[in-house]
């Protein structure tokens, strides 16, 4: 029998923790495997917030594929259909034309997108926060708006720069909110015309609660800090339009912003539909507990694109899209492909979700675990402890631990460089 061609699609939670197992598991000439990413890197995500607000190193939040799946080969690409009949992904490289790849077993892990909504001017002017490059280009964006704060003299132009939006309470928003709000009040001591209460940030959130995943006690209490700290928390409110930056919410307001973050959810990733694989309703790939596609051999999925059966909750409920499931259903997907390739009987998935932590800024947080509820430092503490339990890599560890303590000895970095988004800029004027 010749040797067996497993394809990742996604190089994730999902796909690196699947193609780490194998690795381990299977010998070299037992399979070939290859990960297909349009990425290089798998990036932590829980962490992109303290990237964002320059507590941690970005280049540290992202374990490069290469490095790390030694044993696999990497193709670094985009695909845009799957003919699971025909055993065929359609794969679109950075560069060249596209190609058809074979495979005898598959993996569908192409995680979420952001659930955007047809707002006007929201494409044009907002901004997603689940990308590396989202959080390092808010981070500059923000320390530049207060640059232009600081240095313009119409009022108008000064509150418009002064005034950020997050769109959505789920813990990446509030996380995302509560970690650049901090930085930026932290930066305001830079800025001898620019004083903390000079800064608004708003969050707007369509439910009556914000930080679902905590619990409503939580969430409350969330509520009452962030609100302490004055942002404005506006529930049952929705964005009804953001065209020019001019923010229309749902209550009536009406106000300039140049920064507007969306961060209400996410919805399984659109490519999906370009496939021949059994979806649920929101478009996720039907799966049995076992982590197989429904209904078809040699395909298996799991992670935010797979809707699999919650077997610790009532029957017909999923698991929500968590990187807690995400690494969980990983272990599992690799251990039955091998027992598969190997005829032995597979294990069927079934995690009782322990709750979630959040972080809101340097030594603040919230978080509800095995039924425990943890407020402020001793939150926060658990978050870090946590997640930095779960990056991935040792040498990934070493240099987050190594950026939290360097921040123990020096101040916050603020440095801005909002340049960055136009690195060509110079060279064209001189080339001009
Ligand atoms: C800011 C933020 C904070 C979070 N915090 C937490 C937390 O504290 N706790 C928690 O449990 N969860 C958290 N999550 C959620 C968690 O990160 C996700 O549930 C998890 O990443 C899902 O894993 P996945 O493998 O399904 O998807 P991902 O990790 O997103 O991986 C999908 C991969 O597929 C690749 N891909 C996309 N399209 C294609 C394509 N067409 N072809 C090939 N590859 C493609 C992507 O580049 C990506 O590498 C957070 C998410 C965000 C955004």
């Amino acid at each position: 029998m010749s040797t067996p061609h497993i394809v990742i699609a996604g190089g994730g939670y999902v796909g690196m923790y699947t193609a780490l197992g194998l690795q381990k598991r299977l010998q070299r000439g037992d399979a070939r495997i290859t990960v297909i990413d349009p990425r290089s890197a798998m990036t932590y995500q829980p962490f992109l917030p303290e990237a964002a607000a320059g507590s941690l190193e970005p280049r540290h939040v992202v374990v490069p594929l290469r490095k790390t799946l030694d044993g696999c080969e990497v193709i670094t690409a985009r695909i845009t259909a799957i003919d699971h009949a025909a055993r065929t992904i359609r794969v679109e490289p950075l560069a060249g034309g596209p190609y058809d790849l074979g495979y005898d077993e598959l993996v569908v892990a192409v995680g979420s997108v952001a659930r955007t909504l047809p707002i006007p001017g929201l494409a044009e002017h907002g901004m997603g926060f689940k990308q590396i490059e989202e959080a390092i280009s808010l981070r500059n964006h923000v320390l530049d708006r207060l640059d232009v704060a600081a240095s313009v003299q119409d009022s108008a132009t000064r509150g418009k720069a002064l005034t950020f939006v997050f769109v959505g309470g789920g813990y990446a928003g509030v996380e995302a909110l509560a970690e650049i709000e901090d930085m930026a009040r932290f930066a305001t001591r830079y800025y001898e015309t620019i004083s903390e209460a000079d800064l608004r940030f708003v969050l707007v959130e369509a439910a009556n609660r914000i930080l679902p995943e905590v619990g409503p006690d939580l969430g409350r209490y969330t509520v009452d800090r962030l609100t302490e700290r004055g942002i404005e928390v506006r529930l049952n409110t929705r964005l009804v339009s953001c065209v020019d930056r001019n923010v229309v919410l749902s209550d009536g307001d009406t106000f300039e912003a140049d920064t507007i973050v969306w961060t209400a959810g996410v919805k399984a990733n659109p490519v999906l539909a370009a496939s021949d694989l059994p979806l649920d309703d929101k478009g996720r790939v039907r799966t049995l507990p076992t982590l197989q596609v429904q209904g078809v051999d040699s395909a298996w999925s799991a992670g935010d694109n797979a809707a699999v059966p919650d077997l610790t909750a009532a029957p017909g409920q999923f698991c929500s899209p968590s990187a807690q499931h995400a690494v969980r259903q990983a272990k599992v997907l690799a251990d039955n492909m091998v027992r598969s390739l190997r005829g032995e009987p597979l294990e069927e998935y079934k995690h009782k979700h322990v709750g979630s932590v959040a972080s809101l800024g340097l030594y603040k947080g919230v978080a509800q675990v095995y039924g425990v509820k943890l407020r402020g430092y001793p939150a926060w503490f658990m978050h870090r402890t946590y997640h930095m339990s779960r990056m991935p890599t040792f040498n990934k560890k070493v240099r987050v631990v190594l950026d939290w303590t360097l921040a123990l000895f020096f101040r916050r970095d603020v440095v801005s460089l909002g340049s960055l988004q136009h690195p060509k800029d110079d060279f064209r004027r001189a080339a001009a």
